[in-house]
């Protein structure tokens, strides 16, 4: 040991396997992965040093964790993408400097970046800013982080004229030291960590995909910015993958498929986000519809039918007006209320006002049986300046909850189960709405099912199995179940300890019984109750979050709700609300996306198509089609003068799953010449044999044709 070296002082570096190491003071975690291994060290995007995330090249400041986070490590990915972000901008400065930058975070499988720029980016200037993200990797720049007072940074990309940055480091100052990094010539406000160096991002493993309009902090009051959206990926092999699926995804894009297979349409007239369903898609939903309510039926639940709309009292009772109007279509005010309001010359803001008040005696009864001030002061008025009107119904539980208490019930009677393809109308902002899977109408496959505490844990199972079914039917195989459970410190639960512990066994219970991955969420239940929700993996493995299984404490309060137990006293029903595939427009557009349109024989919208080679088969094939008809089947004949290979083309490409091929030989011997639409041809057969063959397919729901 030199006496020089005998001079620093020294600090003890922990790794994560516990052993300790010394180092001068000043070693940076990059120089610690140097002395494990310099194959760890070139991995290296950052490190954690006593749990916070810092660049490889910041000197430890004293004794301390240090765990490297290499390319292998989970949070390698985030920190690629966003020194990707940082390239991508770094490269739109080079080549258009008149862009602005804004703010550049990663996403799900991949980054953005704002820019405000007079028009938007041209697929060439894409193709042209990859290159030069390529040229800016080859420098191999280093990447450098700097802290500075949050005026220093301001005045540098005042300097800069980077107007949204410099607005970014007033901010942020504000509140915390902030920081900047540099890589060249280019600098940006971040936060970071980042690669060491641009030559540790790989060129090929990123793509920039598409350009959109942005909002400026995504408030559409301020200046529309233009966002590039890209992917990357730690390599080549994982891009390719990525961008395969994304093709994948296309193909089946419930949009498309809809529209090519006349599925259902939206209408500008009729309004964004309102379905109308075709008679195809219309097929597709009954016959849905119909095996959902069999199961039902099985199940002992009861159909009801309940009316669109329902009095604002209803829903200031259940507690969805006026606190969730945000997501809501406006009260609809009764016309004598409307008159009384223009004669009297009400203001608009005060027609409202009169509109979302709460009379004295529904609010005294509602904070009286909660026990708490479900309704404050500020919301109750007179009974004179109440004005009335109703509601389209964003939910179905209030009317379900009215046709419950229609009657008396007793012990005896419960469980009570009520189900209904209820449908409910949502505010969705415009750039929220996406085909039918974000909609602003749409029709639930609810139902409501009262009981009492001890039947909970047998309900949730029942709702669970009939999950399971139709789940298997369907060839859904990958799915999982959250379990929400309550915040264990928080108090804003309704109901009590004893009775949320028991309905939380019972979730976990049923979530079990499933047979599949389930998580417990703690703090993702409502107030009023734990919940299990459904996310399906498709087939190119993306996730879709489905409906839900509610257990609900507040609404029989809210109602007042009773059944007259053993002991003869009055007592609480606890309720449950169940829509486990959340409406039929998402369920439909997901079964479309699954499905790549080639539904099940029993969903199909055309079961069978009868292609006649020529004009003297055209007579057979209809006689064909009415005893396929009335024997139950969807059946149509293409009795066009096309050559049979162009016809059997078509019928493949609309998904049908059976072509029947008529010439003189199957003419004569009371056959047909089957094809599916994925098989191919499979001979020729007796009439009646294809029949049979076809019905025994279409009711067992079966997923296969032959
Ligand atoms: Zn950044
Ligand atoms: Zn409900």
């Amino acid at each position: 040991m030199t006496c020089l070296e005998r001079l620093l002082p020294e600090i003890q570096v922990t790794l994560p396997d516990g052993t300790r190491r010394s180092f001068s003071a000043g070693t940076t975690p990059l120089q610690v992965g140097e002395s494990i291994s310099p194959r760890l060290a070139a991995a290296c995007f950052a490190a954690k040093v006593d749990g916070r995330m810092v660049d490889v090249y910041v000197p430890l400041a004293g004794d301390a964790k240090v765990e490297l986070v290499t390319d292998r490590s989970p949070e390698a990915i985030d920190i690629y993408r966003h020194s990707c972000a940082h390239l991508m901008a770094n490269a739109v400065k080079e080549l258009f400097p008149e862009a602005k930058i804004a703010i550049g975070p990663t996403i799900e499988d991949g980054f953005y970046y704002d820019f405000d720029r007079a028009v938007p980016f041209a697929a060439e200037e894409l193709e042209t800013i990859e290159k030069r993200m390529a040229e800016i990797i080859a420098r191999d720049t280093p990447i450098r982080r700097e802290e500075m007072p949050w005026e220093e940074a301001k005045a540098l990309f005042d300097g800069e004229h980077e107007p949204y940055k410099s607005e970014l480091a007033f901010e942020r100052g504000q509140h915390e030291p902030v920081s900047i990094y540099r890589q060249g010539a280019f600098n940006d406000f971040c936060r970071g960590p980042h690669l060491p160096s641009t030559g540790k991002i790989k060129a090929g493993t990123f793509k920039l995909l598409s350009v959109a309009g942005a909002y400026w902090k995504g408030d559409e009051h301020n200046k529309m910015l233009q966002r590039i959206y890209a992917t990357a990926f730690l390599s080549k092999k994982d891009l390719e993958e990525h961008l395969r699926r994304l093709e994948e995804a296309k193909l089946r894009d419930h949009r498309k498929l809809g529209r090519e297979l006349k599925l259902f349409h939206i209408d500008e007239d009729v309004g964004p986000g309102l379905i109308l369903w075709t008679p195809a898609g219309s097929i597709v939903r009954q016959e849905l519809q119909t095996f959902i309510s069999d199961e039902l039926r099985k199940q002992g639940y009861f159909q009801v039918f309940t009316p669109h709309i329902g009095k604002l009292t209803l829903y200031k009772t259940s507690g969805h007006f006026p606190y969730y109007k945000d997501s809501q279509f406006p009260a609809i005010v009764a016309p004598e209320s409307l008159a009384e309001a223009l004669a009297s010359d009400c203001s608009c803001a005060e027609l409202m006002h009169r509109v979302e008040g709460v009379s004295a005696r529904l609010a005294n009864s509602l904070n009286d049986r909660a026990g708490r001030e479900v309704i404050g002061p500020d919301q109750v008025l007179p009974d004179e300046k109440l004005l009335d009107g109703f509601l389209l119904k964003p939910m179905n539980c209030p009317h379900h909850i009215k046709v419950f208490d229609s009657q008396p019930h007793s012990y005896r009677d419960l469980p009570v189960r009520l189900a209904e393809f209820g449908t409910v109308y949502r505010w969705e902002q415009s750039g929220e709405l996406n085909g039918m899977t974000r909609v602003r109408g749409f029709t639930q496959d609810d139902a409501h099912l009262f009981c009492t505490e001890d039947q909970v844990g047998a309900e949730v199972r029942g709702c669970l199995s009939l999950v399971k079914t139709i789940f298997g039917t369907l060839g859904l195989a990958d799915y999982r179940v959250r379990v929400g459970l309550r915040d264990p410190d928080s108090k804003k639960y309704t109901g009590t300890a004893d009775n949320w512990d028991k309905a939380e066994d019972a979730c976990r219970d049923a979530a079990r019984t499933l047979g599949v991955p389930f998580t417990e969420e703690p703090g993702e239940a409502a107030f009023y109750g734990p919940k299990i929700d459904f996310i399906i993996k498709d087939v190119i493995g993306r996730e879709w979050q489905l409906g839900t299984v509610q257990v609900d404490y507040n609404l029989p309060i809210r109602f007042d709700l009773t059944y007259t137990g053993a002991d003869n006293a009055p007592h609480r029903p606890v309720m449950i609300h169940r829509a486990p595939f959340g409406s039929m427009e998402r369920f439909v557009g997901i079964l479309i996306e699954h499905f790549k349109g080639a539904f099940p024989l029993w969903l199909a919208p055309e079961q069978i198509r009868l292609l006649p080679i020529a004009d003297r088969h055209v007579a057979y094939c209809q006689t064909v089609a009415r005893d396929l008809s009335d024997a139950g089947l969807r059946v149509t004949v293409d009795a066009r003068t096309e050559k049979t290979g162009y016809k059997i083309r078509e019928a493949q490409l609309q998904k049908v799953p059976y072509m029947l091929v008529v010439g003189d030989r199957e003419q004569e011997g009371s056959c047909v010449s089957m094809r599916t639409r994925t098989g191919g041809d499979k001979g020729v057969l007796p009439l009646e044999t294809f029949k049979m063959l076809a019905l025994e397919r279409a009711g067992a729901r079966s997923l296969e044709l032959d």
